[in-house]
């Protein structure tokens, strides 16, 4: 039988999974998360912030990128170092960094399916312009899905992981953090969700790190690593709806199979 990387994961995490049950909030960062980062916008997105901050700055490109990868680290996103430490003007700098090509970007069915059929309210939650995120969430046929599109615009241009940006989150949709799963692609957006009781999934993906779990990804704050969204998400509704009886288990998994 040959079994997939994404289904010995989530073997693997068999005993974490069942600690989503109660979970009535799902949280999702959007870009590197609801689509994989090889699919190179990452890069283009990083092409248009260097350019940004060398016209901004007066830098020549190396140089900007090394205060990109510092502002990045330091404050969570280069935005906010771009605006306290150069005055830069939030908008301007998301119409420019965000002008990318999004072509990369095809809806993916069983995703759609996956994210339509979860439980509860259904939540992007993005250090990105809400420009942006619904530009990216049309691409991906996924305009519908969500309730609720949190943008950075949305906590005065302070995202993640800064706690005002959960907190605003929170506040703003009503939302119990003890009943919330949160997926992101960075590791240090997970800290502050694991802190405040909230579930949190790490999606990485399996093209630019070979075995996600070997590698050091697996800390406390994580409680599981996938690296297909759309497969983990399959195998927690399966688990949902089906249960442990054996008979309902049965005709589950026979209505899975024709899906
Ligand atoms: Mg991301």
């Amino acid at each position: 039988m040959i079994v997939s990387a994404s289904t010995r994961e989530v073997e693997r995490n068999d005993d974490r999974r069942g600690a989503f049950a109660h979970v009535e909030n799902w949280i999702f960062d959007l870009d590197d998360t609801l689509y994989p980062r090889s699919l190179g916008l990452h890069e283009q997105l990083k092409r248009r912030v260097v350019a940004f901050i060398a016209d901004h700055v007066k830098v020549d490109p190396v140089a900007a990128e090394a205060i990109h990868l510092a502002y990045y680290e330091r404050f969570g996103s280069t935005l906010q170092g771009m605006a306290e430490r150069h005055g830069a003007a939030p908008h301007e700098f998301l119409a420019f960094v965000h002008d990318i090509d999004l072509s990369a970007l095809v809806p993916n069915e069983r995703l759609i399916s996956r994210l339509a059929a979860l439980p509860g309210k259904r939540i992007v939650f993005t250090n990105a312009s809400r420009d942006h995120a619904l530009a990216a969430l049309a691409a991906m046929g996924l305009s519908d899905v969500f309730d609720v599109v949190a943008s950075i615009e949305d906590n005065g241009f302070v995202g993640k992981p800064h706690p005002s940006a959960f907190e605003k989150l929170f506040i703003s949709h009503e939302i119990d953090p003890a009943a919330s799963a949160m997926f992101e692609d960075r590791p240090g957006n997970l800290v502050i969700p694991h802190e405040l009781g909230m579930k949190t999934v790490l999606v990485v993906d399996p093209i630019l790190h070979r075995d996600p779990l070997s590698v050091g990804y697996v800390s406390n704050h994580i409680d599981v690593v996938v690296t297909n969204l759309a497969a983990f998400l399959d195998d927690l509704q399966f688990k949902h709806e089906c249960g442990n009886n054996s008979a309902l288990r049965a005709r589950c998994i026979e209505n899975w199979s024709i899906k």
